[in-house]
């Protein structure tokens, strides 16, 4: 095991190497809870629960899932937005020894289809509101179980907050589709069988969590996390913020993403911690809910600051509770930090990771000296490397570009049956990122952009989100994206989308020549356009390549 000599340089408090429990995530967790039974573990617009209500929820719900045929190994989808029936049943999949299969609740017919057939799973547990949409999934798969929550089934969930799935939704609301068929359960129809879960001996290496997600090559995989490194991740994390009882976590980003899922439930859950639940982002309500709230750590990704810090809230909350704001998932721009931490005096503190390594696996030092604008240095046990773009088998000098490889113990056990992509993913125990990075001689790393983002110009390599970091200093520019498109004799050009600031007013031309001054010749966009808005993910990454294809659509259709 490699040494991490600028791990103690930079914040002697973590330690090198951690401890590991051996043991399965629920029980980890239950552990902890029965400890501060009557702490609060989840805060959700008002309403807690306790860890001990919390956990025997979670029971009674395995009993329930247990007793309507769930066993150790099924793969139990679930399909809702933040919200406590999200943390229940994710423990009482959990519990039992099967797989939580976290889904994004936008997603269509088509991918709920495909990511069912994939995994085999056969139960669902499922938002009412989205109950059109699985019945339709119905007509093509077959479900053994199908367990519906609704609105109001523990905590009063205000309907205002819900429009990102309504929109989603084809207006039609749902029909009451409980008795229906023999597969059909309410939720609170589960827990009132009061059936005891069996007690199951779990193997720490067996599949806990499945998470789909487009990864390195863009198509949709089940990424497979074991209850190993699961725990993994949030020991890590424990140590690098020094996370105890007295923490709280503000959790707008989704559990269903990595991200959300280790960072804002795993983490915080598995110490005793409270997690404040918001079903969504609004910048707004994020404001209030941490004035009001007071978390001591929020987590988030580079979109969401730029709305926190545009909000008109921001002048009338008290945001100094907070103690570590994580941002990471996307490139942080520098001017948006900078611009972040003199309005509010707290830190941004930007780290990396991917669905692969579970989440987050480096992270600018807490206590050492941060270094803006890199992704900072590996968590204990985590090694990294910059190796050649072309094979991957030489390692670059200290400086020089190529694709950021880890190893240690969060790594995935693969991705569901793809075995060959599995095996040029994780060569020799380490895992090939597609990110494109720089290493320092502190060992901290730049992010330079993900290989497949890569654009050519006229033979000249051009990573666009150094022009995105150009666009957000321009004054009027509120959010910008720039993307690679086909072009007949350069091979590709540059465009650019842009979203002004509100009031603020800049045209096309303008910003041209603003990169001209700041940007070599071949990398200034040739064309610029200005948006409204930007496509996002769920989470709030903007849509590089969403907006590509958009792109090449208009021409094909031309
Ligand atoms: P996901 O698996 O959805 O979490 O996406 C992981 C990808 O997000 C990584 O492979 C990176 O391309 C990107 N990413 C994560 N953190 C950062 C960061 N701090 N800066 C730039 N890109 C990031």
């Amino acid at each position: 095991m490699a040494e991490f000599p600028w791990l103690r340089r930079y914040d002697p408090e973590v330690p090198r190497h951690l401890d590991y429990p051996s043991t399965d995530l629920y029980s980890l967790m239950a552990q902890s809870a029965a400890k501060v039974p009557r702490k609060i573990a989840l805060s959700f617009l008002g309403k807690e629960l306790t860890f001990r209500q919390l956990f025997s929820l979670a029971e009674e719900l395995a009993g329930g899932l247990a007793a309507r045929g769930v066993e150790p190994g099924h793969r139990v989808a679930l399909l809702m937005p933040n919200c406590p029936q999200f943390v229940i049943s994710y423990l009482a999949v959990l519990r039992l020894g099967a797989t939580a299969m976290l889904m994004n609740p936008l997603n269509v017919e088509r991918e709920l289809i495909f990511k069912f057939q994939d995994s085999g799973a056969k139960a669902v547990i499922a938002l009412d509101l989205l109950s059109q949409r699985v019945s339709n999934v119905r007509k093509q798969i077959d479900l053994d179980l199908v367990v519906y929550t609704g609105l109001q089934d523990f905590l009063p969930f205000p309907k205002n907050l819900l429009y990102p799935i309504k929109r989603a939704l084809d207006k039609s609301l749902p029909k009451p589709l409980i008795g229906r068929d023999k597969a059909t359960w309410s939720f609170k129809g589960l827990l009132a069988l009061k059936a005891q879960a069996p007690q199951v001996q779990i193997d720490p290496e067996s599949m806990a969590a499945l998470i789909y997600s487009g990864g390195t090559t863009g198509i949709s995989k089940g990424i497979m996390l074991s209850h190993r490194a699961l725990i993994a991740n949030l020991t890590q994390a424990h140590a690098w913020v020094n996370m105890d009882q007295d923490d709280s976590l503000l959790a707008v980003l989704p559990l269903f993403h990595g991200f959300g899922m280790s960072v804002c439930m795993n983490a915080p859950l598995a110490q005793g911690g409270t997690v404040t639940l918001l079903p969504r982002f609004e910048a707004g309500e994020v404001l209030k809910t941490i004035d009001k709230a007071r978390p001591s750590i929020f987590a988030g990704v580079p979109t969401m600051f730029i709305a926190l810090k545009e909000s008109p809230e921001i002048d009338k909350c008290d945001l100094k509770s907070l103690r570590g704001i994580f941002v990471g998932a996307a490139p942080l721009p520098q001017a948006v930090q900078q611009e972040f931490e003199k309005r509010t005096g707290a830190q941004l503190i930007e780290g990396y990771g991917l669905t692969e390594a579970v989440t987050a696996i480096s992270c600018n030092p807490l206590r050492g000296p941060k270094k803006p604008g890199t992704i900072g240095i590996p968590f204990p046990d985590v090694e990294w490397r910059i190796m050649d773009l072309d094979t991957g088998t030489k390692e670059m000098p200290t400086g020089e570009a190529g694709e950021i490889v880890l190893r240690g113990p969060d790594l995935m056990t693969g991705y569901l049956n793809q075995p060959e992509l599995t095996a040029r993913t994780i060569r020799d125990g380490w895992l090939f990122t597609g990110d494109i990075g720089v290493m320092d001689a502190d060992g901290f790393i730049t992010i330079v952009d993900r290989k497949k983002d890569l654009v050519i110009v006229s033979g000249f390599n051009v990573f666009p989100s150094e022009i995105d970091e150009v666009l957000h200093q321009h004054p009027a520019v509120a959010e910008a994206v720039a993307v690679g498109l086909p072009h007949p004799t350069k091979g590709e050009f540059i465009k650019a989308f842009v979203v002004l600031k509100k009031g603020q007013s800049a045209t096309p031309e303008e910003i041209k020549a603003f990169c001209k001054e700041n940007l070599s010749a071949y990398m200034v966009p040739r064309e610029v356009e200005i948006r409204a808005e930007l496509p996002k993910s769920m989470i709030g990454k903007v849509l590089r390549r969403s907006l590509r294809e958009e792109e090449e659509a208009k021409w094909a259709t031309q």
